[in-house]
């Protein structure tokens, strides 16, 4: 046993449960396992073989500690992303069994996306569980025996309406087809899949040009410590990490998306919650997702695909906190588009966390083969799909008059550092030039 990951130091106070009379239900044990070992007693996982070509040769994905399931457990982490931490405050708050199981009925996809080649290739699909979506249906023995299993991702349908997509429909630019955009106040019909991180280490080290050990130790390190059976457990090769997920919108019959006969669209967009919902300016998420899915629907209407997939990456994976301290940096500083990575390396440190290496495995999951029309200028995100095996025939860039005038430091900054265009590339000496509003008139409001 490592002296870093003992249950008990020797000159430690014994640890004691916190559970306490007045605190019952919880229904945990006075004995806390802080990790497991291989070979431990007892120890025994399910197999979980990553890359079988069907889920019951996989094996279900095991993470509970629950009901006997601590020792057979094959993978770590915990379900539902960064949500996993309300679940435990709700089993804290005495809101929620710690032995609830869930009632799956009814649950089930409303569109069985076909089985794809790379679903079993543990190359193509590291970070989801392919099987994800069919757990209900392929475990059931499993389930009904008690075992906790859970799906990791979900598939159902929605109407869907934007201020954008109305606009288009009111200016010709869509048409109202009865089946995909349904009225004329642009009323669209979308077929959703959400999806819950599951990492196959292995391959997700590999991504990232890694040893496993060294991915392993570090995950763990700047969790906290919060996982220690990455360290103790090399032989548990899966973890749910509290981060999170995607989903995916198609427009048109979902049967198409991996049909490579027809056309596709495609919009692979990372959260931006300013723009995105509440229509901040200074960026260009918000025009490029609605103008996104307008071309989707557009690829749709036309026989074709259309797929818009959101990842939970705010702020380049930086989060608000750090990208609205990187804007009061810009504002201060004079917000010109040759100091914009700058202003973000300085407070991050890197200019962008997203790593778009783990993100074409959704596609693949999909089937996509091809992409005829790229929504997306990224760089990042084209060599990431063309390296993984993809594809991609044409780019299309966010349309000038979509461009808000304050995002003009941001847009202008990310094409002269490689994203796509079709129209200028500025010189760095040029993006001196390319200015941000500033906050004079705020000063005069508030003073
Ligand atoms: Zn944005």
């Amino acid at each position: 046993m490592g002296d870093t990951t003992t249950a008990t130091m020797p000159d430690a106070p014994s640890i004691q449960s916190p559970t306490s009379p007045t605190f019952p239900s919880t229904g945990y044990s006075k004995h806390i396992v802080l990790t497991t070992y291989p070979g431990q007693s007892g120890v025994d996982p399910v197999p979980l073989v990553w890359g079988a070509p069907d889920a019951k040769s996989r094996g279900p994905v095991i993470v509970t500690r629950g009901a006997g399931m601590l020792k057979r457990r094959n993978a770590m982490g915990a379900h539902g992303g960064s949500y996993s931490i309300y679940n435990a405050l709700a089993i804290a708050a005495g809101d929620l069994d710690v032995n609830f199981r869930p009632d799956f009925r009814n649950s089930e996809p409303t569109f069985n996306f076909p089985w794809q080649p790379s679903w079993a290739d543990k190359t193509k699909i590291v970070s989801m569980d392919p099987f994800g979506h069919d757990v209900v249906n392929q475990f059931r023995e499993e389930l009904e025996a008690g075992w906790d299993i859970r799906p990791t991702m979900a598939v159902t349908r929605a109407n869907m309406k934007l201020a954008e997509i109305g606009e288009a429909v009111k200016n010709g630019q869509l048409d109202v087809d009865g089946t995909i955009v349904v009225d004329p106040s642009g009323e669209v019909r979308v077929t959703k899949v959400a999806v819950e991180p599951v990492w196959y280490l292995p391959g997700v080290a590999e991504r990232f040009g890694v040893d496993e050990g060294t991915l392993r130790r570090t995950l763990f390190e700047h969790t906290g410590g919060s996982y220690p059976e990455l360290i103790t457990r090399p032989d548990l090769k899966v973890f749910l990490p509290p981060i999170g997920g995607l989903t995916v919108y198609i427009f048109g019959p979902p049967e198409r998306v991996s049909d490579e006969n027809v056309k596709l669209a495609l919009r692979i967009h990372d959260e931006c919650n300013g723009s995105d919902v509440f229509q901040s300016d200074i960026c260009t998420c918000r025009p490029y997702l609605a103008f996104g899915i307008r071309e989707a629907i557009r690829e749709a209407q036309n026989g074709g695909s259309g797929v818009v997939i959101y990842f939970r990456k705010e702020g380049r994976a930086l989060g608000e906190v750090v990208k609205y301290l990187v804007y009061n940096a810009r504002k201060r500083g004079g917000d010109t588009a040759d100091k914009y990575f700058t202003r973000t390396e300085n407070i991050a440190g890197v200019r962008d966390m997203r790593f778009q290496a783990l993100m074409p495995d959704i596609l693949h999951w999909l089937g996509i083969k091809k992409i005829d029309r790229m929504l997306s200028m990224s760089n990042m995100k084209h060599d990431a799909i063309v390296q993984s095996g993809i594809k991609i025939i044409e780019r299309v860039p966010i349309p000038e008059e979509l461009i808000p005038s304050d995002s003009r430091v941001e847009i202008d900054a990310k094409i002269n550092a490689g994203y796509f265009t079709t129209g200028r590339q500025y010189t760095m000496e040029e993006l001196t030039a390319v200015k941000g509003r500033g906050w004079e008139k705020w000063e005069d409001v508030t003073h």
